[in-house]
């Protein structure tokens, strides 16, 4: 097809889903497509200044419903919610979009040859159909999640009680788990927030290489088709201002940050960063603080706006003089940090993580090794994976989701610093991912080679569906 693709995006309203999206979206335009990224207003101030080096990409913003579905003005990205308990009336809102969007695409020139859509809001498959183009899944996960979770749930219901421990059948590593660790199964009563597929896709996107997880990528390609792994997609930033501004403007000044960072000894520093939803109580905010005290590792700790929101953390630090203390040996960031940058910085030597799949991928394309604290969601997952299977980090040692987890307290967090910081074993491993993770995404790599059998498929399915019109009509 000579014509110019067009590639319509959609996200789920997140930072999980957004960012991936956007760094995804300046890989095909770098291949001269033209893509179009649905957003909302507040959304797009977020996220224009990432994408000004990429001409062809252009963000959409859409009224977001937030009254209409009962949520707060300018609720309009999961990370804005203050409590989680909202989640419902969000993904109510994001499906309020559906008939906007229909709109959209009605009035969109050029028209778009596809629609790609993050997984959980699988509502996009009905626009595509009505529009008789191709929707792609992007999905925001691991394959090793993926299979795992397929594999798990079907045979969790057998499991006695919710702490056994059971191993993951028919894999080729020994992982275990307990229903503890797994994100919460929706029972017909408590209904999913999201709907079920109405259809497959045509095909599937990974956010992974195949070096990292080959296994589990060609489980996943055996059970879905045709499934491309395209990452790790942050490695797209190229440059220092892309990798400053994404997802959010920092709440740290760059240059203070490079400046800092430079004067560390190589793989001397501990970013500690819980991605952008968890809300860590003021207790354990304390213990996080002092844990990374004692462990004489220099260290970035980013405090989320809404851990801040009732006073207390700043409260702490001011009569603690924590601040003080560290002061030369540690910075801390209140907001929204500019983590691609920090982690990319040769000084950096470990990731405290919560182990969203965006955060977890980053660490492993800068080679930096992990302490994986999961929370929720698929974290327990992205744990296992960088600790049984890839052999790049350590465990916090949490052995439930969040909301049964106890306080962490600041002994395990001195000790599994300074355990990570002092593998060698562990830092090598991750370096040669980091360098397997380079070769996939740079020109002639795997995920490289990948993207462009993706093009090729819309072009054939936009052929396909063209004679399909013509046998219809
Ligand atoms: N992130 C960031 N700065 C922050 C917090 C998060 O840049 O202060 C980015 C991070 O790089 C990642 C995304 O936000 O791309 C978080 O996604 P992830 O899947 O790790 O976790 P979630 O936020 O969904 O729990």
């Amino acid at each position: 097809m000579a014509q110019q693709l067009h590639f319509l995006m959609i996200p789920l309203m997140s930072q999980s889903h957004i960012i991936p999206l956007t760094d995804f979206a300046k890989s095909l335009a770098r291949r001269g497509a033209l893509v179009s990224i649905v957003t909302t207003p507040l959304n797009a101030k977020r996220y224009n200044s990432t994408l000004a080096s990429s001409p062809l990409t252009h963000l959409i913003p859409l009224h977001f419903p937030c009254r209409e579905a009962g949520l707060p003005d300018g609720c309009e990205n999961l990370d804005a919610l203050n409590s989680l308990d909202l989640a419902r009336q969000f993904f109510h809102a994001c499906r309020l979009l559906k008939s906007p969007l229909h709109d959209l695409i009605r009035r969109l020139h050029p028209a778009p040859n596809c629609i790609i859509s993050t997984n959980a809001i699988s509502w996009t498959q009905d626009l595509a159909d009505s529009f008789r183009i191709p929707r792609y899944v992007f999905e925001t996960v691991s394959c090793f999640t993926l299979h795992c979770s397929k594999k798990i749930s079907q045979l969790v219901d057998s499991v006695a009680s919710d702490s056994d421990i059971f191993p993951v059948p028919k894999i080729p590593h020994r992982v275990q788990f307990s229903r503890n660790q797994l994100p919460r199964i929706p029972t017909k009563d408590s209904d999913s927030f999201t709907d079920p597929d109405p259809a497959p896709p045509r095909g599937t996107l990974v956010n992974t290489f195949q070096k990292l997880e080959p296994w589990y990528l060609n489980a996943c390609r055996e059970e879905r088709g045709s499934l491309w792994s395209v990452g790790p997609v942050s490695l797209s930033n190229r440059e220092a201002s892309e990798r400053l501004s994404r997802g959010n403007e920092a709440s740290i000044d760059e240059h203070y940050c490079l400046t800092w960072l430079d004067s560390m000894e190589r793989d001397s520093v501990v970013y500690a960063c819980f991605g952008s939803l968890c809300t860590l109580s003021i207790e354990q905010i304390i213990e996080i603080g002092l844990g990374l005290e004692e462990s004489g590792s220099p260290f970035i700790w980013i405090i989320r706006k809404q851990e801040r929101s009732s006073g207390k953390v700043e409260e702490w630090l001011a009569a603690e003089g924590f601040e003080e203390r560290v002061r030369g040996k540690g910075v801390v960031v209140r907001g929204w940090a500019p983590q691609v940058m920090i982690l990319s910085h040769p000084s950096v030597g470990g990731f405290l993580t919560h182990c969203g799949w965006n955060s977890t991928l980053e660490g492993v394309a800068v080679g930096v090794p992990m302490i994986a604290w999961p929370m929720f969601a698929e974290q327990f997952y992205n744990e296992k994976l960088v600790v049984d299977v890839l052999g790049i980090g350590v465990r916090i040692g949490v052995e439930s989701c969040a909301d049964k987890q106890g306080l962490v307290r600041r002994e395990r967090v001195r000790s599994a610093v300074v355990k990570l910081m002092g593998e060698r074993g562990v830092r090598e491993r991750a370096e040669g991912l980091a360098r397997a993770a380079t070769d996939a995404y740079e020109d002639g790599g795997s995920s490289f080679l990948n993207v462009t059998l993706f093009i090729e498929d819309v072009v054939r399915a936009h052929a396909e569906m063209a004679v399909n019109v013509l046998d219809t009509d």
